[in-house]
């Protein structure tokens, strides 16, 4: 589904982006892993050599803090060894809860930074490229958090609400240029985001997330890669400035 195509995925060494870049190489991309670190948090070989191993596609990472423009410049940079970016996944993001009255500017800056600037330059870095081949898909992940408020991640919901706002206005500004952008929405999902950084799964929260999912289940890395497949994938030609929530029924379906 993608062998002519070449994707950049930010944080792509652990969690879900490693699955989304796994995905799209199984389907024929060659793949630029750009993340802070080259090791999974989830333990395993990195994710660019893993793909080397399973598939005939190309792979190769980048140290990329997606804070740092100059770096996500670079590993947009580094797509043109495999002949350009077609797929932009800007998928680097950071999670805690936290206390609405006691988070501080310092904290509050570095999770601007990462869910949201890194967003909107990542894009930005990966559009100057489509605009000028006439083509390409961004997908930016978002989270459930991005379509409801929530008191105890009032920051989290913050940055994921823009992403949604940033991705609705970036495929009105892109389409007319043949670039698709639209926003993953994923609910609870199993990777190190959510049993260490901030515990759910494996605590009472996760019995209480489970009642809330129709699915009774919380979601696998891979299932968000599906909905990135589809995204990135010409299934998905006619869809543009999209919400695609990726949460077993939790948000709309209670
Ligand atoms: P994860 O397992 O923590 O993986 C995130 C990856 O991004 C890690 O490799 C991390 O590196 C890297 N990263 C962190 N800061 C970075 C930076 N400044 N520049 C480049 N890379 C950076 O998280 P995940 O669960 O896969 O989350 C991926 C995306 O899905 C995020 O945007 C998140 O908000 C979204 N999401 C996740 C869930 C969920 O339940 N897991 C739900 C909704 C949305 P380090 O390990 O070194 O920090």
């Amino acid at each position: 589904m993608l062998t002519d195509d070449v994707a950049v995925v930010t944080g792509g060494s652990s969690g879900n982006g490693r699955a989304i870049a796994r995905r799209f190489a199984a389907e024929g991309a060659d793949i630029v892993v750009a993340d802070i670190q080259e090791s999974p948090r989830e333990g395993g070989e990195p994710t660019h050599e893993l793909i080397e191993d399973e598939t005939d596609a190309n792979a190769t990472f980048v140290e990329c803090d997606v804070t740092n423009v100059d770096d996500l410049e670079s590993a947009v940079e580094a797509a043109e060894e495999f002949g350009g970016v077609t797929v932009m996944v800007n998928n680097a993001g950071i999670f805690h809860g936290e206390e609405f009255l006691e988070v501080d500017e310092d904290g509050f800056g570095r999770m601007m930074d990462i869910n949201v600037k890194g967003v909107f330059f990542g894009a930005q870095a990966a559009a100057k490229r489509m605009v000028e081949a006439d083509g390409g898909s961004i997908i930016n992940l978002s989270s459930v958090a991005g379509l409801e408020g929530s008191g105890e991640f009032v920051t989290y919901c913050g940055t994921k609400g823009a992403v949604r706002l940033f991705t609705y206005s970036m495929a009105a500004k892109l389409g007319p240029d043949g670039v698709r952008v639209n926003a993953i929405h994923p609910g609870l999902i199993e990777t190190t985001m959510t049993t260490d950084d901030f515990p759910i799964m494996g605590t009472d929260a996760e019995s209480e997330f489970l009642e809330a999912i129709p699915s009774r289940r919380a979601g696998q890395p891979e299932d968000v890669a599906d909905a990135a497949l589809y995204l990135a994938s010409d299934l998905s030609d006619y869809v543009n400035g999209e919400s695609l929530v990726v949460d077993g029924g939790m948000t709309n379906s209670q």
